[in-house]
């Protein structure tokens, strides 16, 4: 492996957690596709925000609403910022990934008549998949699927040569949270532009490692979750073209989303306000502007080439463990490992790792068709982080190494 790119001891100092034990060994943190943790910047931001100016945002006041307001929508414009949207309104906070995909699939439901087709892509994580077989239940539109291969990459061609007039919303992951498999979005976009299509990218895996530019993508819709890029649960993104944001209709009724209300008639509110209904998670999301000035701190480019560094490094070790396959193996990956070993369970491996100090995931990664595809019950997942390390990536290996010892 090169010389590090990054002062990982450093950055290990940001984060309390990476410094407790877990069954009595230092823990070894690998399951950062489910959520990364949060550095000690984030937690101050978190800190000082119920210390210092904890009010409802844009509606009082007084001082400390004022404050809140400011700070709630300065993050906005960090968000905004970090992955080039053209307007701050265009930044539509939500609860996660999940509540964004939910609402723009909800809000589809008058677009759509029978006859109409929506496709998904083979590598999706099921809240890709359910709030579009809702939608067709709704509409009755019809679902296609972009296959994948053995590799774990999507077969465009099949894509490119089924779509048409009747294709109406194209929904897949810029990285695929079981295998890691970076997808040719560009490629996506620009065939579903191409018949009328628009495209929603679930980028919840992608944002961690890999900077998307929303308007050099041209992409219509895409996701974020905090908590998967150093920030807190309970809060992400949605991002829509300002045009099909004023089209889309609301998703929830209640306060900050109106203009006026009678019981005549209610007007909605503006952009981003009509989809924003009720109290946000204003501390979540000033705290994720905090986890994008952190982010940025390191350098996206740098953890980046670090992670893959890491990526490499770890393939080749774990290879060499006797029955070990890896599922998954496009060119394109970001830093996700999902494996077995040969005649023993997923489940197995994980509860010995973790009696080691070392969290793994195990299952099937809320992806069962893509374990559906390999004809296995689910995978170990080994995710790595920017804040791992060469030697965790050894005591992973020589931990499987034992389990293998221990289990057959
Ligand atoms: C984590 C994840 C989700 C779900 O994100 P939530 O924060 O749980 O809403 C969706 N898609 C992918 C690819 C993910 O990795």
């Amino acid at each position: 492996m090169k010389e590090v790119l990054l002062d990982i001891e450093q950055i290990r100092k940001d984060f309390p957690i990476l410094h407790r034990k877990v069954n009595g060994q230092p823990l070894v943190y690998l399951d950062n596709a489910a959520t990364s943790q949060t550095p000690q910047q984030v937690i101050d931001a978190i800190t000082d925000y119920y210390s210092r100016y904890n009010a409802n945002i844009h509606r009082g006041v007084h001082s400390l609403s004022q404050e809140a307001t400011d700070a709630y929508e300065q993050a906005r414009r960090k968000i905004q910022g970090h992955f080039n949207a053209a307007h701050p309104e265009e930044i539509i906070f939500t609860s996660g990934t999940t509540h964004a995909i939910n609402l723009v699939a909800q809000g589809f439901t008058t677009f759509l008549s029978p006859g109409d087709e929506i496709w998904v892509s083979a590598l999706e994580h099921h809240s890709n998949i359910v709030p579009w077989q809702m939608l067709c239940e709704r509409s009755g539109a019809k679902l296609r699927v972009i296959p994948m291969n053995e590799n774990g990459e999507l077969e465009l061609d099949v894509f490119k040569s089924n779509v048409g007039p009747q294709t109406k919303l194209v929904f897949v992951n810029h990285v695929s949270n079981a295998l890691g498999t970076i997808n040719p979005i560009e490629a996506i976009i620009e065939t579903a532009h191409a018949v009328g299509a628009a495209v929603l990218v679930d980028g919840a895996q992608a944002a961690p490692h890999i900077v998307a530019d929303f308007q050099a993508l041209d992409v219509d819709f895409y996701t974020v979750s905090a908590h998967k890029m150093c920030g807190p649960t309970g809060v992400g993104v949605l991002y829509g073209k300002k045009d099909w944001l004023e089209k889309l209709p609301p998703y929830q009724g209640g306060g900050e989303m109106i203009a006026t209300v009678s019981f005549e008639e209610t007007t909605y509110a503006g952009l981003p306000h009509k989809f924003e209904a009720g109290t946000p998670n204003i501390c979540g999301g000033i705290a994720f502007g905090a986890a994008l000035d952190y982010l940025h701190g390191i350098g996206m480019q740098a953890i980046q080439e670090y992670e893959e560094e890491l990526l490499q490094y770890a393939t080749e070790k774990l290879l060499a463990i006797p029955g070990l396959k890896i599922y998954g193996e496009a060119p394109e990956k970001t830093s996700v490992i999902s494996f077995n070993l040969e005649g023993i369970h997923p489940y197995d491996v994980g509860t010995l790792l973790d009696q080691m100090g070392i969290a793994v995931r195990t299952g099937h990664h809320c992806a069962q068709p893509i374990m559906d595809f390999y004809k296995i019950p689910g995978t170990v997942r080994a995710s790595f982080c920017f804040y791992n390390t060469q030697e965790e990536v050894d005591r992973l290996t020589a931990g499987i190494d034992k389990a293998r010892q221990m289990l057959s």
